[in-house]
This record gives C-alpha cells, structure tokens and sequence, in this order.
C-alpha cells in the first residue's frame, strides 16, 4: 500500500521522493510505504491551507456543518474497511476499532459539526458608560494538529474537526506509525466535498515533518497528544513565536478501590481499563491501588481473570489484546519488566513476550499484573503505555490520596467506592483532570478533556476545543 501525503485536495509523493516502511505489528511485515515528508512538503501544504482560509473561513456556518456531518456519515458507512485498515496498522482487535476507534471518529465531526451552531459569544452592556462591548469568536488561520499511534483516527479527528468546525485550515500529521486511516480520510473529505486546501495531511517522522509543522512561523496554534518529553520539547520550539498550544501528554492514572464498591462491575471494568487497547491508551489504570480489607481476594480474583484473557490475531472477534504498536514499543515494555525484577516487584502474572502460530513475527505479550510495594518504583512512576500494571495495598482514604497523587503526571483517575461523602471528598482532592466514580472512560463529548501537571496544559472537548481554535476579540461600541 502507497500512502501519500494529502494537499489540496490532492494525494501526492514526498518532494524529495523519501519513504519509509510502513509495518502490520501482527505479523511484523513490511505492507506498505509512507512519505519521510520535509520542511518542504509542509511548505506546499501551508501555502494550499493559507489560499483556502479566505473561502472556509467565511462559510456559512449550515454549509461547514453539512460538510462535517457527511464526513461523519461516510466515516460511518466505511465502518468495515476503516476499522480493519486500523488493526492492520496498529495491532488492535478489529472487534475493537468497528466499536470504539471508527464510531469515535465519526463522532468527533458530528458532534462538532453541531456545537458550532451552539457556540456563542458573550455582549456586556456596560452601564453608565454608554457602550456595548461584544467578543467576536474568529478563527486562528492555519492550524497544526498532530497525533499519536494509539487511537489513531479516533485522537486526529478529536482535533481536526473542532479545528475545521471552528473555520481555520489545518494541516495535520498522524504518527508515522499508524498513518493509514488518516491517508483514508482525505478520500472521504473529498467525497464529503470539503473544499481543495482546507485540510491538508503530511505524513512522515515526528522529528523531521512533525519538527517542520511546529516551527513553521505562520501556524499560530498547534493541538498535539502524545508524549511529555514531545510536549515539552514543542513548547519550547513554540515558546518564541508565541503559539497557542493545546498539550495531550502522558498519564500516570491510579485506579483506588474501597472494599465498599460494586465488586463484580469493579473488577470486569478494571481487566478492561488495564488491558484495552494493549493498555495502550493514555487513561488506563496503570497504578491499582486496593483497601487492605479486600486486597487479597481481589489480587486472586483479578489476576485469574486476566490469566484467561485471550492474545493473538487481531481479526478473531474472541481476541482481547492484539498486538502492541510496533517492535521498539514491545522492546520498551519489556524493559520495564526487568526494571520491575530489579526492583524486586513480584510478576503474578504475564510478564512475557508471546509467539503466537502464524504469526510469530508479530509483537505480541502477555499481560502482565505485578505486585509492587512501594510507590517509589520505577514501573509506578514511569508511564509504560503497554499491557501491564501494578497491583498495591492502601490502609486508609488519606493513604490511598497520597498514593494516587505522588507521580508528576495528573491525567485521569478512577475510583470505586459507594460511600458519597468519600467520593466527594476525594474527588475534589484528586490531581487528575478527569475522575472517574464507579466507571471507567465513560465520555461525554460536552465535557473538558485534559490533564494536570506532566500530563498537559489545555482542554479539548466541547466548547473548551473551540476556544483553543478561536481567537476572542473585544469590540467595544460607545453610543
Ligand atoms: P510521541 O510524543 O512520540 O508522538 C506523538 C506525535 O508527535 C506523533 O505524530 C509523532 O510523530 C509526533 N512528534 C514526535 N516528535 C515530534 C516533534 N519534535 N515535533 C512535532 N511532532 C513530533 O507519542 P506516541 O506517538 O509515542 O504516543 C504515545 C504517547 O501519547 C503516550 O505518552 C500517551 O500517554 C500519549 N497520549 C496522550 C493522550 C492524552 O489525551 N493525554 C491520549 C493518547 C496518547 P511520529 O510518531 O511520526 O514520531
């Protein structure tokens, strides 16, 4: 398979005609190439964005709606092809791209496509100056937006279509990784009869066209997720030419359970918030913190259910966890085992690489559950981003407070209590941009999405992502 960068409505090579292999994580095969795409293909996608801003930006708000919800319904008729061309490329259940990833990003457009026509701006009538001052919402111009390889459509969607609701053009890179839905999603915009120029896709490395993006002078905001050290090194690119920047980065998020909770729902919700996706994803409860009261039968309980998960062909609707992303991701994740050996965690579970038959060059493991007894430990502060947690005692709400806060990172948190005033209590004190009570990555599309400390600077979600594409401008009218 070709990938192509995406510009002006156009798919075309790499200037300099550089490209790089694009891998199956099932099988560890070679299936296709993508372009190693420059400063210069950038350049030509910048240039096709700035002459169309003018058009998009003064569309009227029904047509550029419209335009979003036939993206969105193409992405929902092309459910099958998408979410299996997902898996290919990234190693997940296909099971799991046709309910989650696909559906997601068909989503994303709809629900910005409408929040568009409900975003309103404030008026003050400023008594007894005899004024009116009104905020006008414009957008930026040319935006970047920039994604990482574990959801891949579903997280480039969650930027491009508020940014795109908003009226700006954008120009947007997938993670060289994971680059085939996104090169799928210029057909469709061109069928959903997105103007040429409003959406322009280069694909290519983080450090060479991801680099080029960020310090491009004329991009005014860049939305990016992926790692902290990334972020950090993008805020410093960003810093001098004073960009709007929205940062998703990584997470460190503790799962707390009191012996009060829903034991079944806690413990089927807790196997799928270790090991969805791989474990893959941002807001896995990578940290499991138990009351000392239930500590025991749960270790037993959980470590059972997760020795009868299934790893293997991504295709098979029986499959739990797939393949991790690629060679160096596994490669890392196995380093944190043996971190976690030195340390002298004990691995109750998993905590090795699996050949599966037919396809043992694919980058498979088995999750993994190790039992910690320190905070302190590499594998509590670290983020993995790979099928394996820890498991640790807590003694009381104060301890299990303390626990939970004490990493950098302060993206999401999840807690499993039935007692109210507890869970008011600690919701309140608990570093995390999002707490979850009793469930886990439940989204409401309205709702700000984002962390604390390490784990990122701004909000997406709802009308925080049209804030961060818009730029308020004050017109105040003396009468
Ligand atoms: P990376 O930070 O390595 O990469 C993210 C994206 O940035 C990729 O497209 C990458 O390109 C690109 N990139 C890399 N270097 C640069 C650069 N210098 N300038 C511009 N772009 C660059 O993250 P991963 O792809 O490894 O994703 C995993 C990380 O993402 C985890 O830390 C995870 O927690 C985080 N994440 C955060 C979420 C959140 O909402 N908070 C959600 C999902 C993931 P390329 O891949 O081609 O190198």
């Amino acid at each position: 398979m070709k990938i192509q960068n995406y510009i002006n409505g156009e798919f075309i090579n790499p200037l300099n005609d550089q490209w790089l292999d694009n891998y199956n994580p099932a099988n560890g095969q070679v299936y296709g190439s993508i372009p190693n795409s420059t400063k210069a293909d950038v350049e030509l996608a910048y240039n096709s964005a700035k002459n169309a801003f003018n058009q998009w930006s003064n569309t009227t708000l029904e047509e550029r709606s419209r335009i979003l919800i036939k993206i969105s319904e193409l992405l929902e008729s092309n459910l099958e092809k998408l979410a299996k061309a997902e898996s290919k490329d990234n190693g997940k259940p296909v099971a799991l791209a046709k309910s989650v990833d696909i559906p997601r990003a068909a989503s994303n457009f709809r629900f910005f496509a409408n929040a568009i026509t409900q975003f309103a701006s404030e008026s003050h009538d400023s008594t007894g100056q005899n004024a009116i001052n009104y905020t006008l919402r414009q957008p930026i111009g040319i935006v970047g937006c920039i994604s990482p390889w574990n959801l891949p459509l579903y997280l480039f969607t969650w930027k491009i279509a508020p940014a795109l609701a908003a009226g700006n053009c954008v120009i947007a890179k997938p993670s060289e990784v994971t680059p085939v839905t996104a090169f799928l999603l210029g057909d469709i915009c061109n069928e959903a009869g997105l103007p040429k120029g409003v959406m322009n896709i280069i694909h290519g490395l983080g450090t060479s066209a991801g680099q080029a993006i960020v310090e491009h002078p004329d991009i005014k905001a860049i939305s990016f997720t992926g790692g902290t050290s990334t972020g950090a090194h993008i805020a410093r690119t960003a810093a001098p030419m004073f960009k709007k920047l929205s940062l998703e980065l990584g997470g460190k998020n503790p799962n707390i359970i009191f012996g009060d909770c829903d034991y079944e729902n806690m413990l089927d919700t807790t196997v799928r918030s270790s090991f969805a996706n791989q474990g893959q994803i941002c807001l896995c409860g990578s940290r499991i913190l138990v009351e000392s009261s239930i500590y025991e039968q749960f270790k037993a309980d959980f470590v059972a259910k997760v020795k009868n998960l299934k790893v293997g062909d991504p295709s098979d609707p029986n499959t739990n966890l797939g393949a991790l992303v690629s060679k160096p991701h596994l490669e890392k994740v196995l380093g944190y085992i043996d971190k976690a050996k030195d340390e002298n965690a004990t691995i109750l579970s998993g905590g090795n690489q699996l050949s599966i038959p037919n396809f043992e060059g694919g980058y498979y493991m088995e999750p993994t559950v190790i039992e910690v007894s320190s905070n302190d430990c590499n594998i509590n502060q670290e983020e993995i981003f790979g099928p394996v947690v820890s498991i640790m005692p807590f003694d009381s709400e104060e301890q299990a407070l303390s626990l939970a806060n004490s990493t950098k990172y302060g993206l999401s948190a999840t807690l499993w209590t039935n007692n109210l005033k507890r869970t008011l209590r600690m919701s309140k004190r608990l570093e995390a941009g999002i707490v979850w009570v009793n469930t886990w990555m439940m989204r409401d599309l309205r709702t700000p999405f984002g962390g604390m400390k390490d784990s990122g600077v701004g909000r997406e979600g709802g009308f925080e992502a049209l804030r961060f594409f818009t730029e308020p401008k004050n017109i105040c009218l003396k009468y």
